[in-house]
Order: structure tokens, then C-alpha cells, then sequence
């Protein structure tokens, strides 16, 4: 699990600071966290292949978190790009991502499909969830939480092939608790699988524009990594109020009491050109934070077996 800031500025871009998307690479997959200006050359940058890109998630239609799109599905379009596209986002996403098509005069050739966010599960495969919550923001936002299925149970794989059962999907087969048959004979999981052995899924939750406030915190906490916006300095904790957005220390009082293990700030105002101000702030709540550079990755290590 490889998480890339593609890009770290609010409002507009900055020479040092691509506006804000993140990547998640799971499982040979990319998922994308936004859709900023210039996110399509960033993707070249950090060497993300976003032909792998099949769910895009957008956060919330606010100009610094979207124009990138109408570019990125062109150039998938000159790519050939034949796989469906699924971009998620709040209430009239498929009329938003319907007239940036149509602005730009576009003929896709794939299949894109527009899905409204709503509270809860998004997507969910075998391995993973990702799931959606609401933000405090001057439009519909969303937060998300990207969360790797907890284990149970450790696959013994020299004692399936011991017991003869062939290499393929019947493991598999297993490993989901189903009982399997093999030449009339049936196998149940607990043959197999070591039931005492656990491991916890990774946890990624990303926070991007939010007024920072008690009610997301249910759904972040114990976050191994915590993304979250910090727009402001509590020097402009009013100004932050204002446009619905939070200070460095608010996200790092955030991470505290969501017992998240890492905090990384981001979606920074160009007007701050020294990190370590932003930094130093959030540090004095919340130890273990990380301000965001553009095209940094954090790679999450996969959690013991307990
Ligand atoms: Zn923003
Ligand atoms: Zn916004």
C-alpha cells in the first residue's frame, strides 16, 4: 500500500506545489483522491500508471479539486482506453462529469460511470473497502477511508498442498470460508487455516475540505494514516472559519483524538512558503505529523500477524 501526494497547494497552484490529489496503489491498482489541475502530469511524474486508475473519487466540485479530469479522460481516450471508469462524487456528479465531457467536445471510447457518494460503503472488493463520510464544508464534501480487510487466520499453504488440494482457486475459496471438494472429498477452511493467527487491515482516511470538527472522528480513528487538510495557521483561525477550513493545529488535534498512528498535512495556502511554521504548529498536538511535498510516497508496512 503506496500512497502519493500528487500534488499539496489549496486554491491555486504554487512553483513548489502541484493543487492537491492523492494516489493509493493497492494490489497492482491506483485509486485516485481527487482530480486537481495538473494532477495527469504529476501521475507521469511519480511514475503511476493511470490507465490502472479505475475508480476516481471526488471529494467535492470545488475548481482546485476537479479540472483536472476533463484532461486526464482525454488522454486515457488517445491511450485507447477500453476499461469502464468509475468516478465517484457528491449529489449531480453525472451531470458535472457530463458537461465537462461535453465541454471539451470529447467522444469517449470507454465507458465512464458517474456514481452519487453517499454515506458508507463505496466500493469493496475481497481485500479492501472504501467508504465514504460527510464533511463540514461550504458545498457537499466527503471524506474517505480507505481500509485493507482485516485477516482471520493464517493459510497454511504446504498443508493444502499436502492434503491435496490443487494450487488455484479452491485456496482462495478457503480462505473466504467456504468448504471445498476435492475428488469427493470435502475440506472445510479450519483444515487449512490457522484461526489463532490475525492480522488487522491497513487504514488510510483522507480528509479534504473540512471546518475541523468532532463528527468525522468515528470514522478516522486508528487510522495508521491520517490525510488531512490544513489550509490555514491558527493565525488564521478566522479566516479558516470562514471559508470552512481548518488550521494545522485543528487537524493535528484531530489526529490526537482519532489515535491515528501518522498525520500528513496537505492542501497548504501557497501563501505559507516555510513548512517548518506549519510544522512546528501541529507538532506541539500531534507528534508524529509529516507535512505533504509534492510527489512524496508513504508506503504503509502490512501489520504483524498477532
Ligand atoms: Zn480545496
Ligand atoms: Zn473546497
Amino acid at each position: 500500500m503506496i500512497v502519493c501526494f500528487l500534488g499539496s497547494s489549496s486554491g491555486m497552484p504554487s512553483k513548489e506545489r502541484n493543487l492537491t490529489s492523492i494516489n493509493i496503489n493497492f494490489e497492482g491498482e491506483n485509486f485516485l483522491f481527487d482530480a486537481a489541475e495538473g494532477t495527469q502530469r504529476q501521475l507521469i511524474s511519480a511514475g503511476i500508471s493511470f490507465m490502472k486508475i479505475n475508480n476516481i473519487f471526488l471529494s467535492h466540485f470545488h475548481a482546485d479539486h476537479i479540472l483536472g479530469l476533463p484532461g486526464m479522460l482525454a488522454t486515457m481516450n488517445m491511450l485507447d482506453r477500453t476499461n469502464e471508469l468509475k468516478i465517484f462524487g457528491p449529489k449531480n456528479v453525472k451531470e458535472k462529469v457530463n458537461t465537462l465531457i461535453d465541454l471539451a467536445l470529447m467522444q469517449l471510447n470507454f465507458k465512464v460511470k458517474a456514481i452519487e457518494i453517499k454515506k458508507g460503503l463505496l466500493v469493496e472488493s475481497n481485500s479492501y473497502t472504501i467508504s465514504a463520510f460527510p464533511l463540514k464544508h461550504s458545498t457537499h464534501c466527503f471524506g474517505f477511508v480507505f481500509k485493507e480487510k482485516d485477516k482471520k487466520g493464517k493459510f497454511d499453504r504446504k498443508k493444502a498442498e499436502a492434503l491435496g488440494i490443487p494450487v488455484g482457486p479452491l485456496y482462495s475459496k478457503l480462505q473466504q470460508g467456504f468448504n471445498v471438494k476435492v475428488n469427493g472429498k470435502t475440506f472445510k477452511p479450519k483444515d487449512v487455516i490457522d484461526f489463532s493467527k490475525q492480522r488487522k487491515g491497513r487504514k488510510v482516511s483522507i480528509v479534504l475540505d473540512t471546518m475541523a470538527n468532532n463528527s468525522y472522528l468515528k470514522f478516522i480513528k486508528e487510522s495508521d494514516l491520517l490525510i488531512h487538510e490544513a489550509v490555514f495557521l491558527e493565525e488564521k483561525k478566522e479566516r479558516a472559519k470562514e471559508t470552512m477550513h481548518s488550521t494545522a493545529r485543528e487537524a493535528a488535534i484531530i489526529a490526537r483524538k482519532a489515535k491515528v498512528k501518522q498525520l500528513v498535512l496537505t492542501h497548504l495556502s501557497p501563501r505559507y512558503k516555510d513548512e517548518k511554521e506549519i510544522l512546528e504548529e501541529a507538532k506541539k498536538e500531534f507528534e508524529n505529523t509529516v507535512v505533504a511535498k509534492d510527489l512524496m510516497k508513504i508506503e504503509i508496512p502490512r501489520h504483524k500477524i498477532e
